[in-house]
Protein backbone atom coordinates (compact mmCIF):
# COMPACT_ATOMS: atom_id res chain seq x y z
CA UNK A 1 0.00 0.00 0.00
CA UNK A 2 1.13 3.87 -0.79
CA UNK A 3 2.95 4.88 2.16
CA UNK A 4 0.60 8.03 1.84
CA UNK A 5 -2.23 6.43 2.20
CA UNK A 6 -1.20 4.27 5.76
CA UNK A 7 -0.21 7.97 6.94
CA UNK A 8 -3.61 9.38 6.68
CA UNK A 9 -5.53 6.61 7.45
CA UNK A 10 -3.22 6.70 10.85
CA UNK A 11 -3.50 10.44 11.17
CA UNK A 12 -7.82 9.64 10.71
CA UNK A 13 -7.71 6.84 13.44
CA UNK A 14 -5.44 9.08 16.17
CA UNK A 15 -7.89 11.91 14.89
CA UNK A 16 -9.89 11.01 18.29
CA UNK A 17 -6.53 11.51 20.71
CA UNK A 18 -4.75 14.18 18.62
CA UNK A 19 -7.89 16.79 18.28
CA UNK A 20 -10.73 15.26 20.27
CA UNK A 21 -9.13 13.73 23.49
CA UNK A 22 -11.59 15.66 25.81
CA UNK A 23 -14.92 14.72 23.75
CA UNK A 24 -13.79 11.09 23.71
CA UNK A 25 -13.27 11.07 27.86
CA UNK A 26 -16.80 12.86 28.33
CA UNK A 27 -18.55 10.09 26.17
CA UNK A 28 -16.59 7.03 27.86
CA UNK A 29 -17.31 8.34 31.39
CA UNK A 30 -20.85 8.55 30.49
CA UNK A 31 -21.56 5.59 28.70
CA UNK A 32 -19.75 3.51 31.35
CA UNK A 33 -21.19 5.15 34.44
CA UNK A 34 -24.52 4.27 33.06
CA UNK A 35 -23.79 1.09 31.64
CA UNK A 36 -20.86 -0.85 32.98
CA UNK A 37 -21.07 0.21 36.63
CA UNK A 38 -25.31 -0.64 36.02
CA UNK A 39 -23.85 -3.94 35.68
CA UNK A 40 -23.27 -4.60 39.40
CA UNK A 41 -26.40 -3.82 40.44
CA UNK A 42 -28.10 -6.23 37.94
CA UNK A 43 -29.16 -9.69 40.22
CA UNK A 44 -28.72 -12.41 37.22
CA UNK A 45 -25.69 -12.96 34.97
CA UNK A 46 -23.97 -10.12 35.41
CA UNK A 47 -20.69 -9.54 37.38
CA UNK A 48 -17.62 -8.34 37.03
CA UNK A 49 -16.48 -9.89 34.13
CA UNK A 50 -19.35 -8.70 32.22
CA UNK A 51 -18.74 -4.67 33.89
CA UNK A 52 -15.42 -4.91 31.86
CA UNK A 53 -16.68 -6.27 28.93
CA UNK A 54 -19.39 -3.50 29.17
CA UNK A 55 -16.97 -0.86 29.52
CA UNK A 56 -14.93 -2.08 26.82
CA UNK A 57 -17.80 -1.89 24.24
CA UNK A 58 -18.54 1.70 25.87
CA UNK A 59 -14.78 2.52 24.91
CA UNK A 60 -15.41 1.16 20.98
CA UNK A 61 -18.75 3.09 20.83
CA UNK A 62 -17.41 6.14 22.01
CA UNK A 63 -14.34 6.01 19.65
CA UNK A 64 -16.40 5.74 16.88
CA UNK A 65 -18.20 8.28 17.53
CA UNK A 66 -15.63 10.61 17.95
CA UNK A 67 -14.02 9.17 15.11
CA UNK A 68 -16.86 10.36 12.83
CA UNK A 69 -16.39 13.80 14.55
CA UNK A 70 -12.75 13.70 13.85
CA UNK A 71 -14.25 13.62 10.01
CA UNK A 72 -15.59 16.72 10.16
CA UNK A 73 -13.69 19.77 9.17
CA UNK A 74 -16.27 22.60 9.65
CA UNK A 75 -16.01 23.50 12.87
CA UNK A 76 -19.95 24.61 13.07
CA UNK A 77 -21.12 21.98 12.75
CA UNK A 78 -18.79 19.85 14.76
CA UNK A 79 -19.47 21.56 17.54
CA UNK A 80 -23.56 21.22 17.15
CA UNK A 81 -22.88 17.32 16.42
CA UNK A 82 -20.73 17.61 19.59
CA UNK A 83 -23.08 18.83 21.78
CA UNK A 84 -26.02 16.82 20.29
CA UNK A 85 -24.12 13.38 20.78
CA UNK A 86 -22.86 14.68 24.84
CA UNK A 87 -26.77 15.28 25.06
CA UNK A 88 -27.67 11.91 23.98
CA UNK A 89 -25.20 10.70 26.60
CA UNK A 90 -26.32 12.40 28.94
CA UNK A 91 -29.81 11.00 28.90
CA UNK A 92 -29.01 7.61 28.00
CA UNK A 93 -26.79 8.18 31.48
CA UNK A 94 -29.57 9.35 33.28
CA UNK A 95 -31.66 6.65 31.91
CA UNK A 96 -29.64 3.81 32.15
CA UNK A 97 -28.63 5.18 35.78
CA UNK A 98 -32.03 5.02 37.11
CA UNK A 99 -33.01 1.51 35.35
CA UNK A 100 -29.86 0.21 37.21
CA UNK A 101 -29.59 1.34 40.03
CA UNK A 102 -33.40 1.97 41.41
CA UNK A 103 -34.67 -0.80 38.89
CA UNK A 104 -32.13 -2.86 38.61
CA UNK A 105 -33.15 -4.10 35.59
CA UNK A 106 -31.33 -3.25 31.47
CA UNK A 107 -32.90 -1.04 29.58
CA UNK A 108 -35.48 -3.19 28.17
CA UNK A 109 -38.51 -3.51 25.84
CA UNK A 110 -40.74 -2.79 29.13
CA UNK A 111 -38.61 0.50 29.70
CA UNK A 112 -39.41 1.41 25.92
CA UNK A 113 -42.63 0.11 25.80
CA UNK A 114 -43.22 2.50 28.82
CA UNK A 115 -41.58 5.90 27.43
CA UNK A 116 -43.54 5.11 24.10
CA UNK A 117 -47.02 4.65 24.94
CA UNK A 118 -46.96 7.42 27.74
CA UNK A 119 -49.27 10.44 27.98
CA UNK A 120 -48.10 13.92 29.54
CA UNK A 121 -50.28 13.35 32.73
CA UNK A 122 -49.03 9.86 33.56
CA UNK A 123 -45.24 10.98 32.82
CA UNK A 124 -45.86 13.55 35.11
CA UNK A 125 -46.43 11.33 37.43
CA UNK A 126 -44.22 9.12 37.26
CA UNK A 127 -41.43 11.46 37.54
CA UNK A 128 -43.41 12.61 41.09
CA UNK A 129 -43.62 9.60 42.51
CA UNK A 130 -41.74 6.97 40.85
CA UNK A 131 -38.41 9.08 40.32
CA UNK A 132 -36.49 8.77 43.94
CA UNK A 133 -35.05 12.07 44.84
CA UNK A 134 -31.43 10.37 45.19
CA UNK A 135 -32.01 9.50 41.72
CA UNK A 136 -32.41 13.41 40.57
CA UNK A 137 -29.23 14.28 43.11
CA UNK A 138 -26.75 11.93 41.77
CA UNK A 139 -27.72 12.19 37.89
CA UNK A 140 -27.58 16.09 38.29
CA UNK A 141 -24.39 15.41 40.69
CA UNK A 142 -22.21 13.90 37.31
CA UNK A 143 -23.62 16.53 35.43
CA UNK A 144 -22.64 19.47 37.66
CA UNK A 145 -19.11 17.60 37.77
CA UNK A 146 -18.63 17.41 33.99
CA UNK A 147 -19.72 21.23 33.59
CA UNK A 148 -17.42 21.94 36.81
CA UNK A 149 -14.58 19.67 34.61
CA UNK A 150 -15.42 21.63 31.73
CA UNK A 151 -15.74 25.38 33.27
CA UNK A 152 -11.91 24.36 34.90
CA UNK A 153 -10.23 23.36 31.73
CA UNK A 154 -11.94 26.55 29.44
CA UNK A 155 -10.59 28.92 32.41
CA UNK A 156 -7.21 27.81 32.60
CA UNK A 157 -7.04 27.12 28.80
CA UNK A 158 -5.79 23.40 28.88
CA UNK A 159 -4.73 21.49 26.02
CA UNK A 160 -5.79 17.80 27.16
CA UNK A 161 -4.81 16.28 23.40
CA UNK A 162 -2.40 13.70 23.60
CA UNK A 163 1.03 13.70 21.91
CA UNK A 164 2.00 11.67 19.38
CA UNK A 165 3.48 8.35 21.72
CA UNK A 166 0.59 8.69 24.01
CA UNK A 167 -1.96 8.70 20.97
CA UNK A 168 -0.27 5.57 20.00
CA UNK A 169 -0.80 3.73 22.95
CA UNK A 170 -4.15 4.77 23.52
CA UNK A 171 -4.58 3.60 20.34
CA UNK A 172 -3.18 0.32 21.28
CA UNK A 173 -5.76 -0.20 23.98
CA UNK A 174 -8.94 0.88 21.58
CA UNK A 175 -7.53 -2.05 19.69
CA UNK A 176 -8.09 -4.26 22.48
CA UNK A 177 -11.43 -3.42 23.17
CA UNK A 178 -12.11 -4.06 19.72
CA UNK A 179 -10.64 -7.17 19.92
CA UNK A 180 -12.59 -8.03 23.13
CA UNK A 181 -15.47 -6.55 22.08
CA UNK A 182 -15.57 -8.96 18.89
CA UNK A 183 -15.60 -12.04 20.67
CA UNK A 184 -17.97 -10.71 23.22
CA UNK A 185 -20.63 -9.92 20.52
CA UNK A 186 -23.22 -9.99 22.52
CA UNK A 187 -22.44 -7.61 25.07
CA UNK A 188 -24.16 -4.67 22.31
CA UNK A 189 -27.34 -5.42 24.18
CA UNK A 190 -25.89 -3.86 27.83
CA UNK A 191 -24.00 -0.48 25.92
CA UNK A 192 -25.46 2.63 24.61
CA UNK A 193 -26.56 0.83 21.68
CA UNK A 194 -29.15 -1.41 23.59
CA UNK A 195 -32.07 1.47 24.00
CA UNK A 196 -32.01 2.76 21.08
CA UNK A 197 -32.68 -1.02 19.37
CA UNK A 198 -35.36 -1.22 21.89
CA UNK A 199 -37.13 1.90 20.60
CA UNK A 200 -36.80 0.83 16.87
CA UNK A 201 -38.55 -2.28 18.15
CA UNK A 202 -41.98 -0.81 19.17
CA UNK A 203 -43.73 -1.00 16.17
CA UNK A 204 -47.55 -1.51 16.00
CA UNK A 205 -50.03 -1.68 13.69
CA UNK A 206 -52.53 0.86 12.61
CA UNK A 207 -55.16 -1.45 12.42
CA UNK A 208 -55.57 -4.60 14.26
CA UNK A 209 -59.04 -5.38 12.31
CA UNK A 210 -56.38 -5.97 9.42
CA UNK A 211 -54.92 -9.03 10.61
CA UNK A 212 -58.03 -11.17 11.73
CA UNK A 213 -57.84 -13.83 10.45
CA UNK A 214 -61.17 -15.66 10.75
CA UNK A 215 -60.12 -18.70 13.14
CA UNK A 216 -62.42 -21.93 12.69
CA UNK A 217 -64.40 -21.99 15.68
CA UNK A 218 -65.78 -25.36 17.09
CA UNK A 219 -69.24 -24.79 19.29
CA UNK A 220 -70.56 -26.93 21.78
CA UNK A 221 -74.16 -27.38 20.55
CA UNK A 222 -76.23 -27.79 24.34
CA UNK A 223 -74.61 -23.72 25.67
CA UNK A 224 -76.32 -21.35 24.86
CA UNK A 225 -74.67 -18.25 23.69
CA UNK A 226 -75.02 -15.68 26.97
CA UNK A 227 -76.22 -12.20 26.52
CA UNK A 228 -73.53 -10.22 27.88
CA UNK A 229 -69.86 -11.33 28.86
CA UNK A 230 -67.97 -8.24 31.01
CA UNK A 231 -64.13 -7.96 31.12
CA UNK A 232 -63.13 -5.06 33.57
CA UNK A 233 -59.74 -4.43 33.46
CA UNK A 234 -58.07 -3.25 36.34
CA UNK A 235 -54.95 -1.48 36.81
CA UNK A 236 -51.86 -2.52 39.40
CA UNK A 237 -54.21 -4.28 41.95
CA UNK A 238 -52.30 -6.37 43.98
CA UNK A 239 -54.08 -9.33 45.31
CA UNK A 240 -52.27 -9.30 48.41
CA UNK A 241 -54.29 -6.08 49.12
CA UNK A 242 -57.71 -7.45 48.63
CA UNK A 243 -59.67 -7.89 51.96
CA UNK A 244 -61.36 -11.06 49.73
CA UNK A 245 -58.34 -12.95 49.41
CA UNK A 246 -57.60 -12.45 53.34
CA UNK A 247 -56.01 -8.75 54.01
CA UNK A 248 -56.03 -7.39 57.32
CA UNK A 249 -57.86 -3.99 55.77
CA UNK A 250 -61.44 -4.15 54.46
CA UNK A 251 -60.45 -3.10 51.04
CA UNK A 252 -63.57 -5.00 49.30
CA UNK A 253 -66.55 -4.58 51.41
CA UNK A 254 -68.97 -4.32 48.59
CA UNK A 255 -67.41 -7.25 46.46
CA UNK A 256 -67.31 -9.54 49.50
CA UNK A 257 -71.28 -8.74 49.89
CA UNK A 258 -71.90 -10.31 46.33
CA UNK A 259 -69.30 -12.95 47.26
CA UNK A 260 -71.36 -13.85 50.57
CA UNK A 261 -74.70 -14.04 47.85
CA UNK A 262 -72.37 -16.70 46.10
CA UNK A 263 -73.41 -14.20 43.05
CA UNK A 264 -69.37 -13.23 42.77
CA UNK A 265 -66.34 -16.25 42.85
CA UNK A 266 -62.92 -15.27 43.48
CA UNK A 267 -60.07 -17.87 42.20
CA UNK A 268 -56.62 -17.70 43.83
CA UNK A 269 -53.09 -18.69 42.82
CA UNK A 270 -53.59 -16.39 39.36
CA UNK A 271 -50.39 -14.57 37.71
CA UNK A 272 -50.45 -11.40 35.13
CA UNK A 273 -48.08 -12.48 32.39
CA UNK A 274 -46.03 -9.33 32.67
CA UNK A 275 -45.34 -6.81 35.14
CA UNK A 276 -46.43 -3.85 33.08
CA UNK A 277 -49.86 -2.57 31.57
CA UNK A 278 -48.79 -2.86 27.64
CA UNK A 279 -47.15 -6.05 27.99
CA UNK A 280 -49.58 -7.79 30.22
CA UNK A 281 -51.97 -6.33 27.35
CA UNK A 282 -50.91 -7.86 24.61
CA UNK A 283 -50.54 -11.65 25.84
CA UNK A 284 -53.82 -11.03 28.32
CA UNK A 285 -56.08 -9.90 25.45
CA UNK A 286 -55.08 -12.10 22.58
CA UNK A 287 -53.81 -15.67 21.90
CA UNK A 288 -50.23 -14.21 22.04
CA UNK A 289 -47.48 -15.78 24.90
CA UNK A 290 -44.34 -15.93 26.31
CA UNK A 291 -43.80 -19.41 24.12
CA UNK A 292 -44.44 -18.56 20.85
CA UNK A 293 -43.08 -15.18 21.70
CA UNK A 294 -40.11 -15.47 18.37
CA UNK A 295 -41.14 -14.23 14.79
CA UNK A 296 -44.35 -13.32 14.88
CA UNK A 297 -45.70 -9.83 15.87
CA UNK A 298 -48.24 -9.47 18.83
CA UNK A 299 -50.53 -8.30 16.49
CA UNK A 300 -50.46 -11.38 13.93
CA UNK A 301 -52.54 -13.62 16.85
CA UNK A 302 -55.65 -14.10 17.33
CA UNK A 303 -57.34 -11.47 19.87
CA UNK A 304 -60.35 -11.71 22.26
CA UNK A 305 -62.07 -9.18 19.62
CA UNK A 306 -62.15 -10.88 16.59
CA UNK A 307 -62.63 -14.29 18.54
CA UNK A 308 -65.84 -12.39 19.92
CA UNK A 309 -66.79 -10.93 16.32
CA UNK A 310 -66.51 -14.51 14.97
CA UNK A 311 -68.81 -15.70 17.84
CA UNK A 312 -71.98 -12.83 16.94
CA UNK A 313 -70.75 -10.54 19.81
CA UNK A 314 -70.86 -6.92 18.95
CA UNK A 315 -68.30 -5.34 21.21
CA UNK A 316 -67.72 -2.05 23.04
CA UNK A 317 -64.44 -0.83 24.58
CA UNK A 318 -64.93 2.09 27.14
CA UNK A 319 -61.87 3.37 28.89
CA UNK A 320 -60.13 5.61 31.36
CA UNK A 321 -56.54 4.87 30.31
CA UNK A 322 -56.24 5.61 26.66
CA UNK A 323 -54.04 8.32 24.32
CA UNK A 324 -55.12 11.89 23.97
CA UNK A 325 -54.08 12.14 19.89
CA UNK A 326 -53.22 9.92 17.37
CA UNK A 327 -50.80 7.82 18.98
CA UNK A 328 -51.06 4.14 18.22
CA UNK A 329 -50.80 2.81 21.85
CA UNK A 330 -51.46 -1.05 22.36
CA UNK A 331 -54.41 0.03 24.27
CA UNK A 332 -55.90 1.97 21.85
CA UNK A 333 -55.33 -0.96 18.77
CA UNK A 334 -57.42 -2.77 21.30
CA UNK A 335 -59.97 -0.66 21.84
CA UNK A 336 -60.37 0.27 17.76
CA UNK A 337 -60.37 -3.42 16.90
CA UNK A 338 -64.04 -3.22 18.83
CA UNK A 339 -67.12 -1.87 17.29
CA UNK A 340 -67.51 1.13 19.00
CA UNK A 341 -65.32 2.53 21.90
CA UNK A 342 -65.37 5.47 24.10
CA UNK A 343 -62.19 6.99 25.55
CA UNK A 344 -63.03 8.68 28.12
CA UNK A 345 -59.57 10.69 28.62
CA UNK A 346 -59.42 12.07 24.82
CA UNK A 347 -61.77 15.03 26.00
CA UNK A 348 -59.84 15.44 29.07
CA UNK A 349 -55.96 15.76 29.95
CA UNK A 350 -56.69 15.67 33.19
CA UNK A 351 -56.99 12.50 34.90
CA UNK A 352 -60.27 11.51 35.58
CA UNK A 353 -61.69 8.80 38.70
CA UNK A 354 -63.10 5.70 37.20
CA UNK A 355 -66.54 6.87 38.08
CA UNK A 356 -66.36 8.47 34.56
CA UNK A 357 -66.81 4.30 33.45
CA UNK A 358 -69.98 4.19 35.12
CA UNK A 359 -71.04 7.83 34.59
CA UNK A 360 -70.61 7.50 30.66
CA UNK A 361 -72.00 3.66 30.29
CA UNK A 362 -75.02 3.01 32.55
CA UNK A 363 -78.26 4.04 30.37
CA UNK A 364 -76.55 2.72 27.56
CA UNK A 365 -75.76 -0.69 28.92
CA UNK A 366 -79.61 -0.38 30.15
CA UNK A 367 -80.28 0.07 26.86
CA UNK A 368 -78.46 -2.66 25.06
CA UNK A 369 -78.15 -5.36 28.00
CA UNK A 370 -81.33 -7.09 27.35
CA UNK A 371 -80.63 -7.78 23.62
CA UNK A 372 -78.22 -9.00 21.08
CA UNK A 373 -74.81 -10.56 22.51
CA UNK A 374 -72.51 -7.57 23.93
CA UNK A 375 -68.97 -8.02 24.78
CA UNK A 376 -68.45 -5.07 26.76
CA UNK A 377 -64.92 -3.83 28.28
CA UNK A 378 -64.29 -1.66 30.63
CA UNK A 379 -60.15 -0.33 31.00
CA UNK A 380 -59.80 1.19 34.56
CA UNK A 381 -57.46 3.19 35.90
CA UNK A 382 -57.54 1.50 38.84
CA UNK A 383 -54.47 1.75 41.33
CA UNK A 384 -52.39 3.04 38.66
CA UNK A 385 -49.08 5.09 40.31
CA UNK A 386 -49.89 7.79 41.43
CA UNK A 387 -51.86 6.07 44.11
CA UNK A 388 -52.86 9.10 46.13
CA UNK A 389 -54.93 10.67 43.13
CA UNK A 390 -56.98 7.43 42.09
CA UNK A 391 -59.72 8.52 44.50
CA UNK A 392 -62.16 11.11 45.71
CA UNK A 393 -61.63 12.40 49.45
CA UNK A 394 -64.44 10.80 50.41
CA UNK A 395 -62.68 7.12 49.67
CA UNK A 396 -59.55 8.29 52.18
CA UNK A 397 -60.56 6.47 54.56
CA UNK A 398 -56.97 4.67 55.64
CA UNK A 399 -54.42 7.25 56.45
CA UNK A 400 -50.92 6.87 58.44
CA UNK A 401 -52.24 6.39 61.30
CA UNK A 402 -54.27 2.82 60.49
CA UNK A 403 -49.91 1.05 59.40
CA UNK A 404 -48.67 1.28 63.28
CA UNK A 405 -46.24 -1.57 62.62
CA UNK A 406 -44.93 -0.58 59.24
CA UNK A 407 -41.74 1.43 59.16
CA UNK A 408 -42.74 5.30 58.73
CA UNK A 409 -41.76 5.86 55.43
CA UNK A 410 -43.94 2.92 53.89
CA UNK A 411 -47.14 4.42 55.68
CA UNK A 412 -48.75 7.18 53.39
CA UNK A 413 -48.30 5.02 50.29
CA UNK A 414 -49.74 2.10 51.98
CA UNK A 415 -52.78 4.37 52.90
CA UNK A 416 -53.42 5.74 49.66
CA UNK A 417 -52.97 2.42 47.99
CA UNK A 418 -55.65 1.25 49.76
CA UNK A 419 -58.16 4.04 49.45
CA UNK A 420 -57.50 3.12 45.47
CA UNK A 421 -58.66 -0.50 46.07
CA UNK A 422 -61.46 0.69 48.30
CA UNK A 423 -62.31 3.09 45.36
CA UNK A 424 -61.76 0.14 43.25
CA UNK A 425 -63.98 -1.72 45.07
CA UNK A 426 -67.24 0.45 44.63
CA UNK A 427 -66.68 1.13 40.87
CA UNK A 428 -66.28 -2.65 40.03
CA UNK A 429 -69.49 -2.95 42.26
CA UNK A 430 -70.91 -0.11 40.32
CA UNK A 431 -70.36 -1.97 36.86
CA UNK A 432 -72.15 -5.23 38.06
CA UNK A 433 -74.94 -3.05 38.90
CA UNK A 434 -75.22 -1.93 35.54
CA UNK A 435 -75.90 -5.36 34.67
CA UNK A 436 -77.47 -7.14 37.56
CA UNK A 437 -81.42 -7.75 36.08
CA UNK A 438 -79.67 -9.00 32.81
CA UNK A 439 -77.86 -12.57 31.44
CA UNK A 440 -74.52 -11.23 32.08
CA UNK A 441 -71.22 -12.80 33.21
CA UNK A 442 -68.27 -10.03 34.64
CA UNK A 443 -64.93 -10.84 35.00
CA UNK A 444 -62.27 -8.63 36.47
CA UNK A 445 -59.00 -8.78 36.67
CA UNK A 446 -55.98 -6.53 37.37
CA UNK A 447 -53.27 -6.10 34.43
CA UNK A 448 -50.79 -7.05 36.96
CA UNK A 449 -49.98 -6.24 40.43
CA UNK A 450 -47.60 -4.50 42.49
CA UNK A 451 -44.62 -5.33 45.34
CA UNK A 452 -45.72 -3.30 47.92
CA UNK A 453 -42.90 -3.32 50.21
CA UNK A 454 -42.73 -6.88 50.39
CA UNK A 455 -39.36 -8.00 48.92
CA UNK A 456 -37.50 -8.61 52.05
CA UNK A 457 -34.40 -7.74 49.83
CA UNK A 458 -35.43 -4.45 48.67
CA UNK A 459 -37.78 -4.03 51.70
CA UNK A 460 -38.20 -0.07 50.85
CA UNK A 461 -39.50 -0.84 46.67
CA UNK A 462 -43.26 -1.13 46.08
CA UNK A 463 -44.41 -0.64 42.48
CA UNK A 464 -44.01 -3.04 39.55
CA UNK A 465 -42.56 -6.23 39.90
CA UNK A 466 -38.78 -6.08 38.53
CA UNK A 467 -37.67 -8.88 35.98
CA UNK A 468 -34.20 -8.64 36.98
CA UNK A 469 -35.32 -10.39 40.31
CA UNK A 470 -37.67 -13.71 40.46
CA UNK A 471 -39.01 -12.75 43.91
CA UNK A 472 -40.05 -9.35 42.86
CA UNK A 473 -41.20 -10.27 40.00
CA UNK A 474 -43.53 -13.03 41.09
CA UNK A 475 -44.87 -10.11 43.94
CA UNK A 476 -45.65 -8.20 40.78
CA UNK A 477 -47.87 -10.56 38.90
CA UNK A 478 -49.92 -12.15 41.73
CA UNK A 479 -53.25 -11.01 40.74
CA UNK A 480 -56.95 -10.88 41.89
CA UNK A 481 -59.22 -12.44 39.64
CA UNK A 482 -63.16 -12.58 40.23
CA UNK A 483 -65.80 -13.66 38.36
CA UNK A 484 -69.62 -12.17 39.05
CA UNK A 485 -72.43 -13.86 36.98
CA UNK A 486 -75.99 -12.28 37.71
CA UNK A 487 -78.72 -14.71 38.85
CA UNK A 488 -80.49 -14.97 35.22
CA UNK A 489 -76.76 -16.42 34.16
CA UNK A 490 -76.74 -18.79 36.96
CA UNK A 491 -80.33 -20.31 36.20
CA UNK A 492 -79.47 -20.59 32.41
CA UNK A 493 -75.76 -21.91 32.62
CA UNK A 494 -75.88 -24.11 35.60
CA UNK A 495 -73.50 -26.16 33.99
CA UNK A 496 -71.12 -23.48 33.74
CA UNK A 497 -71.97 -21.93 37.09
CA UNK A 498 -70.89 -25.43 38.74
CA UNK A 499 -67.43 -25.67 36.92
CA UNK A 500 -66.75 -22.03 38.49
CA UNK A 501 -67.70 -22.76 42.23
CA UNK A 502 -65.64 -26.08 42.05
CA UNK A 503 -62.60 -24.29 40.43
CA UNK A 504 -63.10 -21.28 43.82
CA UNK A 505 -63.27 -24.22 45.89
CA UNK A 506 -60.02 -26.08 44.19
CA UNK A 507 -57.72 -23.67 43.22
CA UNK A 508 -55.42 -24.08 40.65
CA UNK A 509 -52.32 -21.93 39.52
CA UNK A 510 -53.17 -19.95 36.02
CA UNK A 511 -52.12 -17.27 33.98
CA UNK A 512 -54.32 -14.33 32.21
CA UNK A 513 -52.58 -14.63 29.26
CA UNK A 514 -54.87 -17.69 28.51
CA UNK A 515 -57.66 -15.15 28.72
CA UNK A 516 -58.99 -15.74 25.95
CA UNK A 517 -59.08 -19.67 26.37
CA UNK A 518 -61.06 -19.12 29.12
CA UNK A 519 -63.74 -16.32 27.71
CA UNK A 520 -64.26 -19.32 24.41
CA UNK A 521 -64.99 -21.75 27.29
CA UNK A 522 -67.72 -19.74 28.93
CA UNK A 523 -69.17 -19.02 26.28
CA UNK A 524 -69.57 -22.72 24.78
CA UNK A 525 -66.70 -22.39 22.09
CA UNK A 526 -64.83 -26.20 22.00
CA UNK A 527 -61.57 -25.13 19.25
CA UNK A 528 -60.03 -22.58 18.31
CA UNK A 529 -58.87 -23.44 14.73
CA UNK A 530 -58.72 -27.22 15.90
CA UNK A 531 -56.69 -26.04 19.33
CA UNK A 532 -58.64 -27.26 22.56
CA UNK A 533 -59.94 -24.34 24.58
CA UNK A 534 -60.32 -26.14 27.68
CA UNK A 535 -56.96 -27.78 27.92
CA UNK A 536 -55.93 -23.23 28.46
CA UNK A 537 -59.15 -22.59 30.30
CA UNK A 538 -59.04 -22.19 34.19
CA UNK A 539 -62.22 -24.11 34.39
CA UNK A 540 -60.49 -26.95 33.48
ZN1 LIG B 1 -50.72 -1.49 34.56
Amino acid sequence: MNEGIVKKITNILLRPFKENFLFLIVLCTLTICGHALGCFTLKHEMNLNAAIVTAMHCVCISYIFTLFIGLIRQKAVKKTLQTIFILIAAIDFAITFYCSFYLHSVFDEDIALLILETDPSEAKEFFTSMVPMWVIAAVAGVFLFFILIWQIIKRLNLRLNLGKKASLVAMGIITICIIVNLCKWGIWKYGPIGPFYEFTQHENPSDLRSYFSHPKLTFDDKEELPTNVVLIIGESFGRSHSSIYGYNKLTNPQLAQLKDNSLLFSFDSINSPAHSTVQSLRYTLSTFDRSNEKGKKWYEFISIMELMNECGFDSYWFGNQGRVGKHNGTTRIYAQACDHQWFLKDDNTVDQYDIVLVDSSYQFIKQICHKNHNFIIYHMKGSHFDYSVRYPKEFAQFSENDYPTDPKNHRKILSSYDNSILYNDYIVNKIIDSFKDSEAIIIYLSDHGQVMYRNSKDPDYYAHGREEDPDDYALGIDIPFFIYATPLFQQKHPQTMQRIKYRQDHPKAWNSDNLPYFIMDLIGVQEINGESVQSKSILN
